[in-house]
């Protein structure tokens, strides 16, 4: 099995060696239950030796060619590629997500890789006209970009394998080191990515992997002094938390959203519901940019509404290794209770529940509801999980209005034939990405990615985080 490996609980990779710690907490199959193997859980003292050699690893990737660290991520990605089902088997048995999504993350984690090799040689500086004004005659120079140093990299459960790649991709090609603290649901996959990196002839202390609780030593790392950027991808309570210990760094914060859709009377409504359905129960609704919230305009609201449900109820919900299955389950029991929890709450409220509802386990049956009073857990936080709400409208300033009402956004749709429609509602939806006929669940992997209102800080997208990940440094000639 290829989950064996780990049973030893040498997880932490410090120095390119592989330790045990202490303390290990298990992996479990949230479809299964079974225990997948253990790991070993990281504490203060693990931090500080981490640090330490990726502060080495940070200077041997400075002086590493550009050219070597795209031939590095060039041989990553090839490697990923073929080695491809392993790592979707490992993504289904830690997370839960369908087979067939985990083939895409692996894809898409491939094409992040192949993006990070490309932008290694790319990320060049600008020559600077200094003689544009007086003073700065006869002086030449340029500025070019450098590496900031350590990177703590912390990422969630829900892509483990794409979204540490969105993190290690650009730190290496801008050239730093990283230490890199997987989701305690889903480690595994990390663990098998730093063999990958490492066997691809990544300089062996570039990389360091901590697992374990993210309350016992994040905020040893977030915090430490010799850590430069803390990149961190996860929920608004966790980034709260880190933005305090880390103190005066550079921070990107990539949060949760809370998805709105609007669907116009001239849009294909079948097409609409269908992209919705996916949208919103892809992954479970575990998605930062899932579906949560849709808005129909009168004229098709009934027509989108019947389309939904019958999109919704069509969706093959069980085993997430059938390449049959549509929805799995949650990440945990835990995380299924709290769902089921917000939808009895906003149906104690009178929201009408059209779909779904129940939970056997880990598994949420996907869940469509109307009538959702506005400030009902389901409709104004992340829901994170298999629900999505429709809401009726007549004009569109006022679906607008209330797509925006969220602290806070990362993408917002819109689904209409009109262009002059589309125009308007991409100009005013406050979000990092306005999605035309498609829905919210949207991404492609070279495009700018990252939050809009509170909370909001940085870019991903492997040009736009190479660039925060490195610092511009300016050299400037005078011919005195
Ligand atoms: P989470 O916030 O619970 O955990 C994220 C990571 O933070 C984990 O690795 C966890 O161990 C770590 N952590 C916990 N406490 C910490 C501390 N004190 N210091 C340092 N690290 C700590 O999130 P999750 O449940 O794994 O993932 C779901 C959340 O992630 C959702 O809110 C979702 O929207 C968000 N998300 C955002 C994006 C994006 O790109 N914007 C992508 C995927 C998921």
């Amino acid at each position: 099995m290829m989950h064996m490996a780990f049973d030893s609980g040498r997880s932490l990779l410090i120095g390119g060696r592989w330790e045990a710690a202490d303390d290990a907490m298990p992996v479990i199959n949230p479809w299964s239950g079974e225990a997948l193997g253990a790991v070993a859980c990281a504490d203060a003292s693990h931090v500080e030796r981490a640090v330490a050699s990726a502060t080495r690893g940070a200077e041997a990737m400075r002086t590493l060619s550009t050219g070597e660290r795209s031939r590095i991520l060039h041989s990553a990605a090839a490697a990923l590629e073929a080695d491809d089902e392993r790592f979707a088997a490992a993504i289904t048995t830690e997370t839960g997500k369908p087979i067939r999504g985990a083939r895409r993350e692996v894809a898409r984690a491939v094409n992040t890789l192949r993006l990070s090799a490309e932008e290694a040689v790319r990320l060049a500086g600008e020559t600077i006209a200094f003689d544009s004004f007086p003073g700065g005659e006869a002086r030449a120079g340029h500025f070019v970009y450098e590496p900031v140093g350590v990177i703590a990299a912390i990422t969630p459960f829900n892509d483990p394998l794409n979204l540490a790649c969105h993190k290690l991709g650009p730190a290496f090609a801008a050239g730093n080191a990283v230490v890199l603290k997987p989701a305690e649901q889903a480690p595994l996959v990390a663990i098998m990515l730093a063999r990958l990196l490492l066997a691809a002839g990544l300089p062996e202390e570039a990389l360091c992997l901590l697992t374990g609780r993210g309350s016992d030593f994040g905020d040893a790392l977030t915090g430490h002094a010799d850590v430069a950027m803390v990149s961190f991808t996860g929920g608004v309570r966790v980034g709260e938390s880190i933005c305090r210990a880390a103190g005066i760094k550079r921070l990107a914060m990539e949060l949760g959203g809370n998805g709105p859709v609007i669907v116009m009377d001239d849009a294909d409504v079948e097409t609409a519901a269908a992209a919705c359905a996916s949208g919103a129960f892809g992954a479970a609704g575990q998605n930062c940019i899932g579906v949560q919230r849709i808005y129909v305009q009168d004229a098709v609201y009934d027509a989108f509404q019947g389309a939904l449900v019958v999109a919704t109820e069509r969706l093959r919900v069980g085993d997430p290794m059938d390449p049959e299955t549509d929805v799995g389950p949650m990440v945990g029991s835990g995380a299924a209770e709290r769902m089921i929890a917000s939808i009895v709450e906003a149906v104690g409220r009178g929201a009408s529940l059209l779909a779904g509802g129940e939970r056997a386990g880990t598994l949420v049956r996907p869940t469509v509801l109307a009538n959702v009073p506005r400030d009902a857990r389901v409709a104004c936080r992340e829901a994170f999980g298999p629900v999505v709400s429709l809401f009726r409208f007549t004009d569109l300033d006022e679906a607008i209005d209330a797509a925006n009402r969220t602290d806070y956004a990362i993408h917002a749709a819109v689904f209409t034939e009109s262009l002059r429609t589309a125009r308007h509602a991409a100009r005013r939806l406050r979000a990092a990405g306005v999605m035309v006929n498609d829905s919210t669940d949207y991404r492609l992997d070279a495009m700018p990615f990252g939050g809009a209102g509170r909370g909001n800080m940085g870019r991903e997208g492997v040009r736009f985080a190479a660039r925060e990940m490195s610092q511009t440094k300016v050299i400037c000639f005078h011919d005195a």
